[in-house]
């Protein structure tokens, strides 16, 4: 097992390892060498946030898209995306049903998509609040200047996700269209940071061109952001983009990322994503198991469901469904985890 699980053992004293050691771990890690990072990951899980999976009710707003982002199934050149966006009533209508099947957060995600002005997100973030005092909102939607995410968090966001996607810029430019930068996505996370979100970066496991070097690199940087959440999922292709032929990121290379990070962030809030629960039927259950707390399962208008496609076979009926959830605290009961009707904002 070469010294691997040495390296383990540094990384979960120091919360970090050089670019060399990190390489040398995304490289030469085996089966074994990851069991023996899950267990460590699962107790870290469990020693900061007990049995307790926090749930998100994820609320698809848009799938209109300014940005063109190569991997992306809703991206702006893509003609066969049939377009929707949600009104405030409807958003409104999804928080009640998810509000009585026991969601205390609500992630509003969707593509950049201008009709949703500061003014409007506010009131939609205003109307949510006054209803729901005891909810936290989440929201994902892009980059966006300081001002409105300024705007934002004083009409009572609580969070932001944005992953960076990737920490190399010359794996940037790969992935995203000349105009979009790692600078100014950069720039985004450090300023929502600053404005005091509770803040989440991250990256896709598995996108094309990706190596151990930049892997290391997205761990440097999330070592340096210090983020409140982390979302890491696998890539999965779309067959409408210039990437439907690319291999999809695997189960098992998500679960040994989703671990890492649980040792390098021991309180960091780390969802089990749909793309894992996509690639493999029990993805969520082996993601708590490598170290994952939260669950994020669909709260978006049926109808609407399949139109939110990122990726192919994305899961948009089954479990994944917030309709589901009392199958859900079945499944993570059966794996001695419980479901928690509450915020779960981050420990501090
Ligand atoms: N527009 C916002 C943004 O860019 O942050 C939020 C929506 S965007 C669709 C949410 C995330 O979906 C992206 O950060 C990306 O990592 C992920 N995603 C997009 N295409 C994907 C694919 N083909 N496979 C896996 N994840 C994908």
């Amino acid at each position: 097992m070469d010294n691997l699980p040495r390296l383990i053992d540094r990384l979960e004293q120091n919360q970090v390892l050089n670019k060399e050691d990190f390489i040398r771990l995304i490289e030469k890690h085996t089966p074994d060498t990851d069991e023996y990072l899950f267990q460590k990951a699962d107790r870290l899980r469990q020693e900061n946030y007990g049995n307790e999976i926090y749930i998100r009710g994820l609320i698809e707003l848009t799938n209109y898209c300014k940005n063109d982002c190569i991997y992306c199934g809703i991206r702006r050149s893509n003609r066969n995306a049939q377009r929707y966006r949600l009104e405030p009533e409807d958003i409104m209508e999804c928080c009640r049903t998810g509000y009585e099947l026991g969601f205390r957060t609500f992630v509003l995600q969707g593509g950049e998509d201008g009709w949703y002005t500061d003014e409007k997100v506010c009131q939609i973030l205003t109307a949510i609040k006054k209803d729901y005092p005891d909810c936290a909102v989440t929201l994902s939607l892009g980059e966006r200047s300081r001002e409105s995410y300024q705007a934002w968090f004083d009409a009572g966001a609580d969070r932001y996700l944005l992953r960076h996607e990737t920490a190399t810029p010359e794996h940037y430019a790969k992935l995203h269209p000349p105009e979009l930068s790692l600078a100014r996505r950069m720039e985004c996370l450090h300023n929502l940071k600053e404005i005091g979100y509770q803040t989440g970066c991250g990256f896709m496991v598995g996108s094309p061109f990706q190596t151990a070097h930049h892997l290391a690199q997205d761990l440097l940087y999330i070592h340096e952001l210090q983020p409140q959440m982390v979302g890491i999922g696998p890539f999965i292709p779309h067959h409408d983009t210039p990437f439907a032929k690319k291999p999809a990121g695997t189960v098992e290379d998500t679960l040994f990322y989703l671990a890492i990070i649980r040792l390098m962030l021991p309180k960091v809030l780390l969802p089990a994503t749909t793309a894992l629960g996509t690639i493999d039927p029990n993805g969520r259950e082996k993601g708590v198991h490598a170290g994952a707390n939260v669950i994020m399962p669909n709260l978006s208008p049926l109808s609407v469901r399949k139109k939110y496609m990122l990726y192919d076979n994305k899961i948009s009926t089954g479990e994944e469904a917030a309709e589901s959830v009392t199958l859900l605290k079945k499944r993570m009961e059966a794996i001695g985890c419980q479901v928690i009707i509450g915020r779960g904002d981050y420990k501090k």
